[in-house]
């Protein structure tokens, strides 16, 4: 029986049709076979990437000169040698918000390449590893911020090649633009017109129920029960707080643990499952950051693309129950 849900806050629908719920099977993945040799992000081939604008080794943070290029590095950030967008503009820098409805292609597109092993996975990385990770995606969130016509900067992670990761290097991607996302305006419209925050009040309300995954200190694991797309995993603080900037480092290892945790569970439950994470967050104090895990099982066709509706066939109820089945 199929069941039309409304989003918590937004006025959006999705289709739970569960009556087809079968476990989807992964898209194909990658392959294990270690390609370190051709593969510009493995640690000893620095050279053939743009200079690093970060570079993370032993503690410190630094960053390429030139032709020189730092080696045995923990964490290193690139210029995408195909950007999406670009920090020049045909009258060099941007120094004011653009007022024009055409916008130059303005913007920073960054690849954090977050490990020096070709055959890394999150899954596998050590707590200092994974609270490095954290510590990196708020640095250079901040970095971006800074910067004049800057008003959005886009923190994702791309698994698999269904989910549009080009290379299996495990890495995560940053692009920062000069616009508001309409994404996160409709959130903030709508947030705003509330007398409470709402995702204060999903992971008060999820918390211990059946879409509940995992909770610790400071955060909350769930399926939502608006699923656009079978296992989509959200990760809510339980504290209100509007972007990673605001975060301790004691905040920023459990956010780890979760992300660390909710990709483990996703790969036992449906091996080599393709997938997106992305951050959702704001300077604005009434948004309140999440982070969300959208597994890649089927694509967006005409009736998602005519309506905005995206039918889904395992209920987020079933997929908690897949998930943790063997845990
Ligand atoms: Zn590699
Ligand atoms: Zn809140």
């Amino acid at each position: 029986m199929s069941e039309i849900r409304k989003h918590y806050f937004l006025d959006e629908h999705c289709i739970i049709a569960s009556g087809r719920s079968k476990r989807p099977s992964a898209p194909k993945a990658y392959s294990d076979e270690q390609v370190s040799s051709k593969c510009a992000f493995c640690s000893g081939n620095e050279d053939q990437t743009p200079a690093a604008t970060a570079v993370y080794k032993g503690g410190m943070i630094l960053r390429d000169i030139d032709e020189g290029r730092i080696k045995d590095w923990d964490i290193r950030c690139i210029p995408n040698l195909y950007p999406a967008l670009s920090p020049q503009t045909d009258n060099g820098m941007l120094s004011k918000k653009p007022t024009t409805k055409t916008l130059k292609g303005y913007g920073f597109h960054e690849v954090i390449i977050e490990g020096p092993d070709h055959g890394s996975r999150i899954q596998r990385f050590t707590d200092s590893e994974m609270l490095l990770l954290m510590k990196v995606y708020r640095d250079r969130v901040l970095h971006y911020r800074s910067h004049d016509g800057v008003e959005y900067v886009s923190l994702f992670k791309n698994w698999g090649k269904k989910a549009g990761a080009s290379l299996e290097h495990t890495h995560s991607q940053l692009i920062a633009i000069p616009v508001m996302p309409s994404t996160m305006v409709k959130e903030l419209v709508s947030i705003k017109q509330l007398d409470h925050c709402p995702y204060c009040r999903i992971a008060q309300n999820e918390s211990g129920g059946e879409r509940c995954i995992y909770e610790n200190d400071h955060f909350i694991m769930l399926a939502p029960y608006f699923s656009r797309v079978p296992y989509e995993i959200w990760i809510v603080p339980k504290q209100h707080i509007e972007s990673l900037s605001s975060f301790n480092d004691d905040m920023l290892s459990y956010l780890g643990d979760c992300i660390r945790r909710a990709v483990t569970l996703l790969d036992k439950a449906i091996p080599g499952l393709a997938y997106n994470y992305m951050f959702f967050q704001d300077q604005d104090p009434d948004y309140h950051l999440n982070v969300r895990i959208a597994p890649v099982t089927s694509i967006a066709a005409g009736f998602e693309m005519n309506t905005g509706i995206y039918i889904n066939s395992t209920s987020p109820e079933t997929a908690v129950k897949h998930l943790l089945e063997n845990t």
